[in-house]
């Protein structure tokens, strides 16, 4: 069958292959062009198999609050969201810490907490109310050909095979990207051979909105204030010690946890079932092939320590909608070569910027060697006494460092 005896309602502008949160986000961000989209999703959102929508919970730093608000999407996540009005960085066993406050950047909060799963329902009921968006759930991507004019995707649905035709492809099909597997994009990637374990517990006094990140020899431990006074942890332990830990009673995994941690909670009280997830750093040079073009964990999977994975990937977003938006206001296709390079050009610099954080702070935060150690706590000390350099890590940590998007600014497209 040729492109243009292909029937219309299997022709698109944008696939979006992954609904998870960068690729369901980057459809609500595109849902104000005039585009037709389909987003293809594995799993079904409410499904308790879906790896995206799962246990964990996400802080999202005040950029992303900024870039969800220009969605519209604010207004249902703010009824789940837990203020971070503090953030608290120290460094078990030795003297030096980093306090950062929200009232000091003269916001209501450096960050906020949400639940994955609630994240997931709240970008469902918005992909639901645009009629330009069309969720194909549960359907997988099998094979992807790039033609000069159009990219032909197979796709499985209900065990019947579909074809679909797009001016572009977003992959945004997580760490493990088919797309970035067919379209050839090469990786690097480390094991960190680090695990991370969460769960959700509650302290012994409040959590008075501050997120505790505390480094110990044996890896980092953020905790993040929760609804109900519970907070959500991401306890780093050696590949080595997964399985003990795992096995613990929650009795056991309390102790562990307060004796790893330290009593500035007062102990720890409660805990929900525990998830554990390997750590890897995965990198890659190019962004795009013709037609296709990867986002989010598809092109950067990083180490959890400073919370900024999915806060890059919707960064992503906001620079390739606001690309694809100006694309269409010169009359360009969407898929063009040109197109793909101006987003991949604006997108390389953050990108290795923050794998390159996320890695250092990996590497010195897990690192028991004296000195090593020595210079962290100093490092934390310094901070916390300069308010310049406080000032930048709070804007790094915020997402609002460098030139913004649009919808990073609070404009839509
Ligand atoms: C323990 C832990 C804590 C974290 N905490 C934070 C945090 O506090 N703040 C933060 O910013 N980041 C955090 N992150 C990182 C964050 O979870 C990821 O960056 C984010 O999940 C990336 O989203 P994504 O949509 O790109 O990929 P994913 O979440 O992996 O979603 C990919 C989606 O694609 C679908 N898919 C895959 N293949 C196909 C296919 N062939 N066809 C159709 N669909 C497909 C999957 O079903 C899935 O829904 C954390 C990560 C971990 C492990």
């Amino acid at each position: 069958m040729t492109n243009a005896e292909r029937p219309k309602e299997n022709q698109f502008d944008v696939v979006i292959i992954g609904g998870g949160m960068v690729g369901a986000s980057m459809a609500c961000a595109l849902a104000s062009l005039p585009i037709k989209i389909a987003i293809i999703e594995a799993y079904p959102f409410r499904s308790n198999n879906q790896p995206s929508y799962d246990a964990r919970s996400i802080a999202l730093a005040y950029g992303s609050k900024i870039i969800f608000e220009t969605l519209g999407l604010w207004e249902s996540l703010q009824q789940n969201a837990t203020p971070i009005e503090h953030i608290h960085i120290s460094n078990k066993g030795q003297f030096g810490v980093t306090r950062l406050h929200a009232k000091d950047e003269n916001l209501e909060a450096l960050g906020y907490v949400i639940e994955n799963r609630l994240l997931g329902n709240s970008l469902l009921e918005k992909l639901n109310q645009y009629s330009n968006i069309h969720l194909i759930c549960p359907a997988k991507l099998d094979d992807l050909n790039i033609h000069d004019d159009y990219a032909e995707l197979n796709i499985t649905q209900n065990d019947q095979a579909i074809r679909l035709q797009s001016k572009l492809v977003i992959g945004a099909d997580g760490g493990n990207s088919k797309v970035r597997e067919i379209i050839d994009i090469p990786e690097k990637t480390k094991a960190y051979k680090q695990t991370a374990i969460i769960s959700n517990v509650s302290p012994g006094k409040p959590h008075d909105n501050i997120a505790y990140e505390r480094f110990t020899n044996q890896g980092p431990i953020a905790l993040l204030p929760m609804s109900d006074n519970r907070c959500s942890l991401v306890l780093t332990v050696n590949d080595e010690n997964k399985d003990e830990v795992m096995a613990m009673d929650d009795t056991l995994f309390l102790q562990y946890l307060e004796e790893r941690f330290g009593f500035r909670t007062g102990g720890f009280k409660k805990t929900s079932k525990r998830h554990a997830y390997p750590l890897s750093l995965m990198r890659i040079e190019e962004h795009y092939k013709p037609r296709a073009v990867i986002i989010g964990n598809a092109a950067h999977t990083l180490h959890p320590i400073a919370g900024q994975g999915f806060n890059l990937g919707l960064r992503d977003v906001a620079v390739l909608a606001d690309t694809l938006a100006n694309a269409i206001v010169e009359q360009k296709d969407v898929g063009e070569t040109s197109v793909l390079e101006n987003y991949a050009k604006l997108r390389s610099k953050d990108q290795k910027k923050v794998a390159f954080i996320t890695d250092s702070l990996a590497k010195i935060y897990s690192n028991d060697f004296f000195l090593i150690a020595k210079a962290r706590s100093k490092g934390l000390a310094v901070t916390d006494i300069m308010p310049t350099i406080k000032h930048r890590v709070a804007k790094e940590a915020m997402g609002l460092a460098g030139k913004l998007p649009k919808l990073s600014r609070g404009l839509p497209l």
